[in-house]
């Protein structure tokens, strides 16, 4: 096995620490930009993919993942192809009726940036053009993280290429996105606390489809969603679909949710499987025409369904001087669509952190720890949050006939009035909350306080 590693003895400044990102996911690209930005020389990136190979799908961005964007200076590329949302229409799945509206042409006034929405092959080209103009960041595609061999005072791990010997990589930080599977994940609680991490059956599953403008433009009800600048949801007894334009306008793309039936058999832990445009149809056969004929486009042999997952909240994110990221440590059900915005956003708080380590500490492991929990400290009780809410909002939309449904109508059509909807993605209130939140902001203001906060031995709060 042959190792790799840079030998750094006297270390006097920040931007000399070899960081490791395992993944080039959207938390992982976006980690290794952030910490370029700062400053960084030592970043490499390993990701068993051969390239960045990402499903055709479309994406929400939020205004509070476009700051990050912004300032990481990619943002002006995506947006090219983005659309700015302006509202966002909840109707009955059944009758097309729409239950409550919510407008949002304000986004940019209120909050600095706008609620876009874009192709994924969009948002993560433009954090890897970023990337490749950064000459501290080396990729190293087709390359797994075979296992980490310690987790301090230097991090070791072991990745192999895939026509290749594996080899050992010594680092000073290792910074785990590598996504719902993480290999990271297991063998930190494992080797942390004797623990497993528990997954929570969420019970759900989704189908993704894109449809192209020329498959639409026959149907104007269609061409209509298509140019509307908006969201729609279509919410029934325990299923949803989702849709908004991608690719200025040229795609239309529809995600659902509905009761997982396919994965829950499985032996193995499958995450997508070929789906039959059959049994799709089947499960939204009592919603609209304009739905169904949306769904008949799909041609047979591509409908592509994916389980929906997520864990218990994890009693750690840090061991050593390894940190996870991203889906690794706060998987979510989409319903907020703040899943890719909030291992973004992991990426940038790190960085902050990190950079404010003092220069005679950056060989003492504790120092590195300690700043990994700082991190932890000011992501976990937000992203939890999230978490929770996405769950919450999946529960509201998905019920059935009755006095709750009753309730939960009443308030969709109040919505305007009081400022909150039922559908928490689309609530003011809870916009409020996630998309004037400045994650960066917020660890330049309490990172000193949640360092104190901390006890000198273990990094756990006193
Ligand atoms: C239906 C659906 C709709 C969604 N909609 C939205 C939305 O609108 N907005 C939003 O913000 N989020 C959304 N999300 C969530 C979002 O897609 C995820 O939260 C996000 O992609 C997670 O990024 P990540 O980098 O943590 O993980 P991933 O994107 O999964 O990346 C992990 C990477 O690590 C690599 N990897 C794994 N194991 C190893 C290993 N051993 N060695 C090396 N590399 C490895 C993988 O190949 C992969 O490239 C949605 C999710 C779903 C399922």
């Amino acid at each position: 096995m042959q190792a790799c590693s840079i030998n750094l003895t006297a270390m006097a400044d920040f931007r000399d620490l070899r960081i490791a990102v395992i993944g080039a996911g959207m938390g992982g690209l976006g980690t290794a930009l952030a910490f370029a930005r700062k400053g960084f020389k030592h970043i490499n990136v390993f990701e068993t993919a051969s390239n960045l190979g990402f499903v055709g799908a479309g994406i929400q961005m939020p205004p509070n993942v476009i700051r990050v964007l912004d300032r990481l200076g990619c943002w002006e590329e995506i947006a090219k192809e983005a659309t700015d949302v302006k509202g966002t229409s909840i109707r009955q799945g059944s009758t097309d009726v729409e239950l409550g509206h919510v407008y949002m042409p304000d986004m940019r006034e209120k909050y600095g940036y706008p609620h876009c929405t874009g192709h994924r092959s969009s948002l993560a080209g433009g954090l890897f053009n970023g990337c490749k103009k950064e000459s501290a960041i080396k990729f190293h595609f087709s390359t797994a993280l075979v296992g980490i061999d310690s987790w301090a005072p230097k991090p070791k791990m072991t990745v192999k290429p895939r026509d290749g010997e594996a080899y050992q990589v010594e680092a000073d930080i290792i910074l785990a996105a590598d996504g719902i599977k993480s290999l990271t994940r297991t063998q930190m609680l494992k080797d942390a606390l004797g623990t497993e991490s528990s997954e929570e059956d969420t019970g759900q599953a989704a189908y993704r489809i894109m449809l192209k403008r020329s498959e639409m433009e026959h149907d104007p009800e269609m061409i209509a969603l298509l140019d509307s600048d908006t969201v729609v949801r279509w919410i029934g007894e325990k299923r949803h679909i989702i849709a908004y334009p991608v690719s200025n306008k040229q795609i239309y793309n529809l995600s659902s949710a509905q009761p997982d039936t396919n994965f829950a058999a499985a032996t193995n832990a499958t995450y997508t499987t070929k789906g039959s445009k059959k049994q799709m149809l089947e499960v939204y056969h009592d919603f609209c025409p304009l739905v169904q004929r949306m769904l008949d486009l799909v041609p047979e042999g591509e409908v592509c369904e994916w389980k929906l997952r997520q864990h218990k909240t994890l009693p750690t994110w840090v061991h050593g001087s390894v940190a996870l990221i991203g889906d690794a440590c706060h998987p979510t059900l989409p319903h907020m669509s703040q899943g890719a915005a909030m291992a973004i956003e992991d990426g940038a708080v790190l960085a902050e952190c990190v950079s404010r380590i003092p220069s005679g500490k950056l060989n003492d492991p504790e120092a590195v720890t300690k700043t990994l929990k700082v991190f932890e400290l000011l992501r976990k009780p937000h992203t939890n949050a999230l978490v929770d809410l996405a769950a919450f909002s999946g529960r509201t939309l998905h019920l059935g006939e009755g006095k709750a449904r009753e309730e939960r109508d009443r308030q969709f059509k109040e919505g305007l009035k009081t400022g909150s909807v039922p559908d928490k993605w689309a609530s003011p209130d809870v916009q409020k909350m996630i998309y004037a939140y400045d994650c960066v902001k917020d660890a330049q203001e309490r990172y000193d306080e949640l360092l104190a906060s901390l006890s000198s031995t273990n990094g756990t709060t006193v």
